[in-house]
Parts: structure tokens; sequence; C-alpha cells
């Protein structure tokens, strides 16, 4: 997991951080995969003890630029695991009633429950990406929020909520072939949007929202990983590792059976 975490404090510049690396990984794309299998498995029976504890939760946030493979990742990584035991929020341009609060309203109420599992598809994060890429809020009002979300992500950890996030980092080049891809493909054509054009021409200033938003809240208790995502197979195994270690840290345990009535016969 260390490859990945950056640590508390430390600078980021992401073009210098691979996006094809295979670093780690337990051998080529077949032995790849089959180590996610068992990976899934693993956070399977995980998931099914965080449940029965009830005591703890797990949320995972997942940013990217278009194409990284936000929604291909969460189902790699979670199929096989109880649908019951993970849900999944994405979160898009917030509405006009989500405006009217504060940019966390709508994060926190969406935030896992004991015992629960949620990915965010897209997070609190945008506020300060996407809102300080397109201008939508001014600088001071975006720059703030650095803190609020270090403080939110606190109290999450305080209610007994751990908190992972995920930048699956790719590269221009290979965003170019995914988008060219999605107009190729008659199956992927729908994946399309005119805005991820618009969107793309923006990759510097993305690049940079995202460095400062990592360097200024990857925390000891809420880090994030810096996944190199060109190489599909590699993004989900490196995600499925940490998401098990995470929970394989976590250590969830059934709860102690309570003493039942010797006599206790069912008819
Ligand atoms: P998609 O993930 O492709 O469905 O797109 C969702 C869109 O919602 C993206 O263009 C995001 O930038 C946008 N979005 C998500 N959260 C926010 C936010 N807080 N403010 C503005 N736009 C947002
Ligand atoms: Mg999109």
């Amino acid at each position: 997991m260390k490859t990945w975490r950056i640590a508390p404090g430390s600078s980021v510049s992401l073009d210098s951080l691979p996006t094809r690396s295979t670093d780690g990984a337990p051998g080529g794309k077949k032995a790849t995969k089959a180590a996610l299998t068992e990976l899934t498995q693993q956070i399977s029976d995980l998931q099914e003890r965080l449940w029965a504890e009830h005591k703890q939760s797990l949320l995972v946030v997942l940013q990217a630029m278009d194409t990284a493979g936000k929604d291909s990742t969460t189902r790699a990584v979670f199929s096989g695991v109880n649908p019951q035991g993970v849900k999944v929020a994405s979160f898009k341009a917030p509405t006009s009633t989500e405006l009217d609060h504060d940019f966390l309203w709508r994060i926190h109420q969406t935030a896992p429950a004991r015992g629960g599992i949620v990915v965010f598809n897209r997070s609190h994060y945008e506020d300060v990406l996407v809102v300080r890429v397109k201008d939508l809020a001014p600088e001071p009002v975006w720059r703030e929020r650095y803190g609020l979300i270090n403080a939110f992500e606190d109290q999450l950890r305080h209610g007994g909520t751990t908190v992972i996030k995920f930048f699956l980092h790719i590269s221009k080049h290979e965003q170019a072939e995914r988008l060219q891809a999605r107009l190729d493909e008659p199956t992927k054509l729908w994946k399309f949007s005119a805005n991820d054009l618009t969107e793309r021409a923006r990759w510097d200033n993305y690049q940079r929202a995202y460095q400062e938003a990592i360097e200024q809240t990857s925390t000891k208790h809420a880090p994030w990983y810096i996944i190199p995502s060109d190489r599909k197979w590699y993004r989900n195994w490196a995600v499925g590792k940490v998401i098990a270690d995470t929970l394989e840290g976590l250590d969830p345990q059934y709860p102690e059976p309570t003493v039942l009535d010797p006599d206790l016969k069912i008819v």
C-alpha cells in the first residue's frame, strides 16, 4: 500500500508519478487478474464480518479524470460482495436544493452507517476541483474547504468510519485513446459526452487542482492513494489490494454469542 499512499504533508507532482507502472503486481496481466479474484473473495468475507460486527464502516472515495475508470473499478473490486453491504453514491453537479446548503450537506447524508461500505463516485472533492477549475466559487471560498474537508473526515472517523481516497491516475494520451474508443464503438458511444472534450482541454488545470487537493488533504487517518491506471488490470488489483488490506486492518469481529437458555428448543 505504501507504493501508492501519499504521506501527510508531502508535495505531489502528478507529472512525475507513473501512470503505466505495474509496481508490486503479483505477475503479468493473467496472474494479476487471478489475484484480484482472490481479493474480491477476501473483501466479501470481511464485508460480512463488518456488517455482523456493526461498529465500524468504510468510505471509499474515487476521483479521476474522465475515462480513468471509476465505474469499472467499482464493478471489478466489489463483484462477489453481497449487494446489501455496499452502496455506491455518484455525485453530479449539485441541484438547486443542494446549492442552497453547505457543500458537505449532500455528502454527509450518504456517508456509511455502522457495518456498511460506501463508494463515492466523485465526492466532496469536486468542490475543490471542478469548482476551482471552472471558477464556480471565488478562490477564498474553495480554498477554505481543504480545512473543512479534513475536519469533516475527522468527524466521520470519530463516528467509526474509516476513509480512504483514490486518485486513478491516467496519462493524457491514454485518455485520448479511451475517448476515441467511445466514439468508435457503438456499445461505448453512450458514455461519450461533448463535455468530456471541454474538460480535457482543461487537463493541466485539473492536474494542478488535484495536486493541491491531495497535498492538503492526505492525512494519517484519511490517506490518498495515487493509482497508476493506464493498465486497467493493474488499477483494479491495486485498488482491491488497498481496500482488502484496509478492511483487514479494521479487523471486524463477529459479535460474542449471547448466552442462550440451555433448554431452548425450536418447536
Ligand atoms: P459524470 O461523472 O460523467 O456523470 O459527470 C458528473 C459531472 O458532475 C462532472 O462533470 C462533475 O464535474 C460534475 N460535478 C460533480 N460534483 C460537482 C460539484 N460539486 N460542483 C460542480 N460540478 C460537479
Ligand atoms: Mg462522464
